[in-house]
């Protein structure tokens, strides 16, 4: 009797085991050896991520963080308390190496596949604890390319630690309401201290998570012309050694759509003590590594959220009955799903191409032409991914039906969670112009064609369709760019066809190229993606656009 009054919960297994793509990827491109030895930590967060994290999650669900800003006695404390689901998982990925293992860099140019391999398991059962991890990365990398021995020697240590208790986080603190996208017009100042640092005045708009121990931040020093080159790049240490904040107040928490575990403030700084960190001018130019590699945990967490509600939605389709059949049975809901089956091996496929990429250049392998295309995609591939990214769970939460949009499943919050991807780290629209507007772009296209082509090489003959429109698409693109040039407003108008295409090719090439692989067990779901991505809107260059003023001036 009970029966006809529940419905059965999809149920994860081992999140490593059960995802075919991923471990025919790493087969065929990690050398065995590496592969043997990063295997069994991959199991077990595999292992975690479908089972004790994911029920934790579920349990953790109204919990959210809080602030504190008074003590009983009229002091000011600013305290954040955070959720016991970021109190079990902080520990754990400072134990799993998830920022060390690039910088310990014991396999290599594979290094950055193995951490990123492992930052796609954990994510989607972190309650966003990779918001925190990536800008930790992002800093320690910045660090190391500014070359700051005396911070490098203070902060590395901790930012890369496996100790739990030793293990540092920090903040990107760039974010004004004058602007995030146009950082040029930040308005915290810094002015110059006795013991030859700085203090920071200012308001940081947002800041996530606050409770890191560390953060980079930009700042424009006393008496410096306005605009993005005449801000300086600084760190500052958020609490003094007495543990005290370190002249910050925390306005208030964020009340937001989604990211609710992740405790993002607005931030007063009054003379908080900061240093630079590399001269006084060219702090959105310093930053850019930090961005460089935060867009690139975007584009892994994209992906992982794609493979976790594809995940859910063919478990439950394997269980709930309609019309006399499982889902997964019904032909118009199986297209569903091998549609978002293939949605999210394209963007597993980018994301993990981005970072083969950064792995290579980190391990000092890339040529001049394999750092245009790295620069091009690294824009390319967080944008088409975070897009991809909110179609894709917004797709499989309707295989839910109504309990898709029920709270206590746990479902909604992925939606909401994902829905910041294509705003934070730059939108769409800022990264396309980014993409299309850097100097070395046509450097960057060319590279491009050549990867294509190389990932093209001896495809099957029946991915010859598929062949042909991924060479096709990216052909338009590269002959769409000189063209539109010599119009700018039509060139920035452009842009997102233009990067669109550029990432649809690209990842239709990626996944033609795994089809092509021999060998690997994930032959004919490989050679299915390929034909199917290829069907799937690819190019979007459009030559004469309708003029938008009619509709909106
Ligand atoms: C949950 C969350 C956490 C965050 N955490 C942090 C953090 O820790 N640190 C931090 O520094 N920031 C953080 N941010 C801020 C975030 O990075 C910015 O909101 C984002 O970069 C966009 O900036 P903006 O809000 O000023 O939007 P705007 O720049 O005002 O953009 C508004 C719209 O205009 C479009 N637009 C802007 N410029 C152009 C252009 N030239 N051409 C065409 N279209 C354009 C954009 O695409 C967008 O659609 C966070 C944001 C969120 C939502």
């Amino acid at each position: 009797m009970n029966a006809l009054f529940t419905q059965t919960p999809p149920r994860l297994g081992n999140q490593y085991r059960d995802d075919a793509f991923l471990r025919a990827y790493l087969r065929r491109v990690l050398p065995p050896e590496v592969l043997r030895e990063i295997e069994p930590q991959l199991e077990e967060l595999g292992r975690l991520a479908g089972g004790e994290l994911y029920a934790l999650g579920l349990e953790d669900r109204p919990n959210e963080p809080r602030l504190t800003q008074w003590d009983a006695w009229g002091n000011r404390v600013d305290r954040i308390a955070l959720t016991p689901m970021w109190q079990r998982v902080a520990p754990l990925a400072a134990e799993h190496g998830l920022i060390a293992i690039p910088y310990e860099a014991r396999h290599g140019r594979y290094s950055r596949l193995h951490q990123f391999a492992a930052v796609y398991l954990f994510h989607p059962s972190s309650d966003l604890y990779t918001c925190p991890l990536a800008m930790t990365d992002g800093a320690a990398r910045t660090l190391l390319v500014a070359g700051n021995r005396a911070l490098i020697e203070r902060a590395l240590p901790r930012l890369t630690s496996r100790e739990p208790r030793r293990a540092w986080t920090s903040g990107q603190w760039m974010t004004e309401t004058t602007g995030g996208s146009d950082v040029g017009r930040s308005e915290t100042r810094a002015v110059p201290a006795e013991d030859g640092g700085w203090r920071l005045y200012g308001k940081k708009w947002f800041t996530s998570a606050v409770t890191s121990e560390m953060a980079l931040t930009l700042a424009r020093p006393e008496g410096s012309g306005p605009g993005g080159k005449n801000l300086a790049l600084f760190y500052l240490e958020t609490h003094a050694p007495d543990g005290r904040l370190n002249g910050i107040r925390i306005e208030r928490l964020k009340d937001k759509l989604g990211t609710r575990k992740l405790p993002t403030a607005e931030l007063l700084l009054e003379g908080a003590r900061a240093e630079a960190v590399i001269g006084t001018r060219d702090g959105t130019r310093h930053i850019a590594p930090m961005l460089a590699i935060t867009r690139t945990w975007n584009s892994v967490t994209a992906a992982a959220f794609m493979r976790r509600a594809t995940a859910l939605a063919r478990a439950y389709a394997r269980e709930r009955e309609a019309f006399g059949a499982a889902l997964e049975r019904l032909p118009l809901h199986r297209e569903t799903l091998a549609e978002l089956e293939t949605e999210t091996r394209a963007a597993s496929a980018l994301a993990l191409e981005l970072v083969a990429l950064i792995g290579r250049d980190e391990a000092g392998e890339l040529d001049d032409a394999g750092r245009a295309l790295l620069r091009l995609i690294t824009p390319v591939a967080k944008l088409l991914t975070a897009k991809q990214a909110v179609a894709c769970v917004s797709e499989a939460i309707e295989g839910f039906g109504g309990a898709g949009y029920i709270e206590d499943t746990g479902l909604p919050a992925i939606l909401r969670d994902t829905q910041v991807l294509p705003i934070w780290e730059g939108t769409t629209n800022v990264l396309a112009l980014d993409a299309l507007l850097r100097a070395d772009v046509d450097a960057g296209v060319a590279a491009l064609q050549a990867r294509v082509a190389e990932a093209l090489r001896d495809a099957p003959a029946e991915l010859a369709p598929a062949v042909a429109a991924a060479t096709g698409a990216l052909a338009h693109a590269a002959a769409w760019l000189p063209a539109a040039r010599s119009e700018p407003p039509q060139l920035q108008a452009g842009a997102r066809r233009f990067a669109f295409t550029l990432g649809r090719a690209l990842e239709a090439a990626l996944l033609i190229e795994h089809a092509r692989a021999a060998g690997h067990d994930d032959g004919p779901a490989a050679l299915a993606a390929a034909r199917r991505l290829a069907q799937a809107p690819i190019d979007y260059i459009v030559e004469s656009p309708a003029d938008p003023s009619a509709l909106l001036d």
